[in-house]
Parts: structure tokens; C-alpha cells; sequence
């Protein structure tokens, strides 16, 4: 099998310590790739640094028409995308064909982004002694970005930092995550298909202590990171004076509320919340993880929330009809195995699951859960919902901030103040009203607060991130 490419200032090359990749569900092998040499990582930072000017003063058309060609070759390889994307991460065939066909949007609306992309003009004369006055503000891009991904979307949260760098015309450095550098390679393959200037965008794979020493390069002063709150808490930590974004865990909450309460509201929620909480086998840090259920519609929701899991089909991720396919790692599902047990011991019910096979896990209903149990408190990435019962929906609220985490929830309710209630009182990024918390679209932003993180992405929201303002005052107008 011949090793994949990566990316060194928009040219493909090898480096140095050949690695394999394998699929999680059955181990095999797919693919190859190796890691970039100090040298080479001298040459992409060094080229970052030497074009950010060029890169700045790129025409927007020139910008737009890149990143136009990225989500029109992305659909025409919409296929081999989807089984890469399945083959090194082991999610569903029919979720990483979902995940390209977002990639494809978010390109097209960054290229729409960078055509809009416009600054602002303000008006200085509402102070008298201002009079005659104006100022032009331009977005002026910070310098080039260094974006670190994880594993559980190894193409959009690529997408989601290289598609806004490229939109305001400054220079990218991605360092894929080690178990699916693939999909990353090749989407460097398409970047390097455009007219970019050379420079604009590396795709480096690296071992993790070699990532550290790149952040903490002063020629990369923005550092995009998406992952784990360890790793991100050590980012900030080692580069206190560089503008870092931090989209990290969390332990996503949807609350039943006293008035979702008919049977078609709460067979719906069901339905929403089970295929929520274990697609991509739960590593989404915004898959569904608790559910606060008002206690008049506790008993009715249960039974139908434990059916729409029982109906979700487990299994070989490359077939179409999956739902449920292994973890990352047999490593990941033995940790959700030792946190499910755990909870067990302390009086917890599985309503359903329970049982491990390999990185298999099955996806499991708990109730009964403390909630200081590490399946509630902490991010348990895998296919677990712990639901409790609550008297009233300000009790669900409390229950939901009760948490070292805030990235989104959802709230179903058909009531509008209950809805401003929920968007008032709970801390975090995002409220999904009428639905479940993993909801995200390129147009809005997203992220999280407390443990979830530092500032925004979506594309606008992450140009605004890697640009800052530079005022021009015109006097005598
Ligand atoms: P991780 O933190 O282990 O790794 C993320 C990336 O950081 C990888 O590329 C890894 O190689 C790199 N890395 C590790 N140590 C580093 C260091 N010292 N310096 C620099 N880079 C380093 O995370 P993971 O297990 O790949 O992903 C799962 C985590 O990502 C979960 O916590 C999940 O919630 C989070 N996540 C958050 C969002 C969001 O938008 N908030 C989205 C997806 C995933």
C-alpha cells in the first residue's frame, strides 16, 4: 500500500518514520502516511511566515474562486471521502457521507464569506469635537494559524479552520490527528489543485511533544485547537500571549419540559435523542449525554427513549444500514466500559447495553446515575445516556449548569418564554430549542463556555477570530 503524501507549503512529500493506519472495526490496515522531519517543519513555518503579506492582500475573487474549487472537487470525490473518512475514524458510512456533504457547504459558504468579507465604515461626528470626521475599519489578519484537529471528524473540523483561513487570505498549518491523518491528506491533495500562492497551507502529520514545540513557534501567533480539555488547557497555558481558540468537551444536556408532553413530542424527542447520543458512537462533544425529563412524562418518555435505542443497528460501519459502529479504540471503549461500571457500582440501572466487544460498545440507557458519576460530570465520549428526573424544568435548568462543562443543549418545548428562560439561564455556547444539543451550522457560532472552551468558530465568527481590526480616520469629510 503506497504511502499518502502530506503537504509542505502546498507541495507533497514524505518524511521521515513510516506509520499505518488502521480501521477500528476490524484492525485491518488502510492506509500509510509518515511524519514531517524538523526540516520540514522549518520550511512550512518559515513559507507561512514569508507569505501572510502576499496572502493579505490576495483579491477576494482569487480567494473565493479556491475555495469554490475545494467544495466542488470535495463533492466530485464525495464517495472516496466518505469511505476514507469511515475507514480510519470506523463512524457509519451514512454519518461520513453526512460529514462530507457539510464540508462541501462549508467551503462554498467560506467562498461566499470571503466575497462579503467588507470591514465596516463609522461614523466618528456624533462627538462634536469629531465633526468632519470618519474612520474605515479593515479586518487585517492576525498572521498565519496553526489548527490542531481531533479525531472524530477528521474532515470539518479541518474544514472549520482551514476554509475561514483561506477566506480572509492568511496561511494555514494543519496537524491532523495521529489515528486519521488521512482524510486530512486528502483534502490537502484538492488545496493543492488551486491557484493558492505556495506557503499558504501545510498539512503536517507530527507526534504529539513535536505539535507542542510548533505552538509555541512565535511565527504561528494564532493557534486554532480542537480536542481534549488537557491538551487545550496545556495550550493556553504554554502560549499565554497568542490568540488561541479552544473548541474542547463536553457533557451535552436535552431537557423534556412539563409542556413537551404528548405522545408524538415524546416518541420524537426519543427518536432524536437515541440517534444523537450514539452517532459517531458518541465521540461528538455535542452528542447527547444527559437527559433531564420533567417527572409527570418520566415514565411515559423512558420505554420510548430505551425502544429507539434497542432500534438502532450496530455493526460494520461500511455497511449502509449501521447506525452504531466501534469507537476509535478498543482502548476508548474498555474507559466507557470502566465508567459505566463504575457508575453501576454506585447504584446505577442499565436500561439497556452494558456490553463491550472489542472497541465495540453498545449504546446504553442508565438511569439511577449520581451525578457526580463520571458518565454524568465528565465527558464520556461513547454511546451513554444517563437520564434522571426532575420536579420542574428550573430544576432541569440548574441540572444542566451543574457542570465543569457548557458547549450546547437542548430544550424541548413548545413555549416561547420557556425558551428565552433556557437561553437566559444556561451556561453554555448554544440552545437547540425543539431539538437535541448536537446541532451545528457553518452560519452560526459555535463553541463553548467554561471547560468547553475559548471564543468561536463558524466560519464568520472564526474570519472575525483569525483577523483583527485596523482603523483608517479620514479627517476634513
Ligand atoms: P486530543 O486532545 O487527544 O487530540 C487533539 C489533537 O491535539 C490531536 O491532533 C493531537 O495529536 C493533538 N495534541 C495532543 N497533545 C498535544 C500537545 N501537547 N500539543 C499540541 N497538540 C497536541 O483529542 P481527541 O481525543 O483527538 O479528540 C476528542 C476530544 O475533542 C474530545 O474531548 C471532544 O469533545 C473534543 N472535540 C471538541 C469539539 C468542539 O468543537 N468543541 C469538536 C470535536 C471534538
Amino acid at each position: 500500500m503506497e504511502s499518502r503524501a502530506f503537504f509542505v507549503a502546498g507541495r507533497p512529500v514524505h518524511g521521515e518514520s513510516e506509520s499505518t493506519v488502521h480501521h477500528p472495526y476490524d484492525g485491518r490496515m488502510i492506509g500509510r502516511t509518515s511524519q514531517a522531519t524538523p526540516e520540514q517543519v522549518e520550511v512550512a513555518v518559515a513559507a507561512a511566515a514569508e507569505v501572510a503579506a502576499e496572502a493579505a492582500a490576495l483579491p477576494a475573487h482569487v480567494r473565493a474562486a479556491a475555495l469554490d474549487h475545494v467544495s466542488r472537487r470535495l463533492a466530485e470525490r464525495a464517495e472516496e471521502t466518505a469511505q476514507l473518512i469511515t475507514a480510519e475514524n470506523g463512524k457509519p458510512i451514512k454519518w461520513a457521507r453526512v460529514e462530507v456533504d457539510r464540508a462541501v457547504s462549508t467551503f462554498r459558504w467560506a467562498a461566499e464569506e470571503a466575497r462579503r468579507f467588507t470591514g465596516q465604515l463609522q461614523r466618528l461626528d456624533t462627538d462634536p469635537t469629531a465633526t468632519g470626521r470618519i474612520a474605515l475599519v479593515r479586518r487585517v489578519p492576525r498572521g498565519p494559524v496553526l489548527g490542531i484537529t481531533p479525531f472524530n471528524f477528521p474532515l470539518n473540523l479541518v474544514a472549520h479552520k482551514v476554509a475561514p483561513a483561506l477566506a480572509v487570505g492568511t496561511p494555514i498549518i494543519v496537524k491532523p490527528a495521529p489515528a486519521t491523518p488521512l482524510t486530512a491528506l486528502l483534502l490537502g491533495e484538492i488545496l493543492a489543485e488551486t491557484a493558492l500562492p505556495d506557503g499558504m497551507f501545510s498539512v503536517l502529520p507530527l507526534p504529539n511533544e513535536r505539535a507542542a514545540a510548533l505552538v509555541a513557534d512565535p511565527r504561528l501567533p494564532v493557534v486554532s485547537f480542537t480536542g481534549s480539555g488537557p491538551v487545550g488547557a496545556a495550550i493556553r497555558r504554554a502560549v499565554p500571549d497568542k490568540h488561541v481558540t479552544l473548541e474542547l468537551g463536553g457533557n451535552a444536556a436535552a431537557i423534556i419540559c412539563e409542556d413537551w408532553n404528548t405522545d408524538e413530542d415524546l416518541t420524537y424527542a426519543a427518536h432524536r435523542i437515541a440517534t444523537f447520543a450514539n452517532y459517531q458512537a458518541g465521540q461528538s462533544c455535542i452528542a447527547v449525554q444527559r437527559v433531564y425529563v420533567h417527572e409527570w412524562t418520566y415514565d411515559a418518555f423512558l420505554p420510548r427513549l430505551v425502544a429507539a435505542v434497542q432500534e438502532l443497528r450496530t455493526g460494520d460501519p461500511t455497511d449502509d444500514h449501521t447506525d452504531v459502529g466501534p469507537l476509535i479504540s478498543e482502548e476508548a471503549a474498555t474507559r466507557v466500559e470502566a465508567w459505566v461500571d463504575e457508575a453501576v457500582t454506585a447504584g446505577a440501572t442499565i436500561d439497556v447495553g452494558g456490553r463491550r466487544d472489542g472497541a465495540n460498545y453498545p449504546p446504553t440507557v442508565l438511569t439511577g446515575v449520581r451525578a457526580d458519576a463520571r458518565v454524568s460530570a465528565d465527558e464520556v465520549f461513547g454511546p451513554v445516556l444517563v437520564v434522571a428526573r426532575v420536579e420542574h424544568d428550573q430544576a432541569a435548568f440548574a441540572a444542566v449548569n451543574h457542570s465543569a462543562y457548557g458547549l450546547q443543549a437542548g430544550v424541548f418545548t413548545h413555549r416561547v418564554d420557556v425558551a428565552f428562560a433556557a437561553h437566559r439561564t444556561l451556561e453554555v455556547g448554544g440552545v437547540i430549542v425543539g431539538d437535541v444539543p448536537a446541532y451545528r451550522a457553518d452560519q452560526m457560532p459555535y463553541g463553548g463556555v467554561k471547560g468547553s472552551g475559548v471564543g468561536r468558530e463558524g466560519v464568520r465568527s472564526a474570519m472575525d477570530d483569525y483577523t483583527e481590526p485596523r482603523v483608517l480616520v479620514l479627517t476634513g469629510v
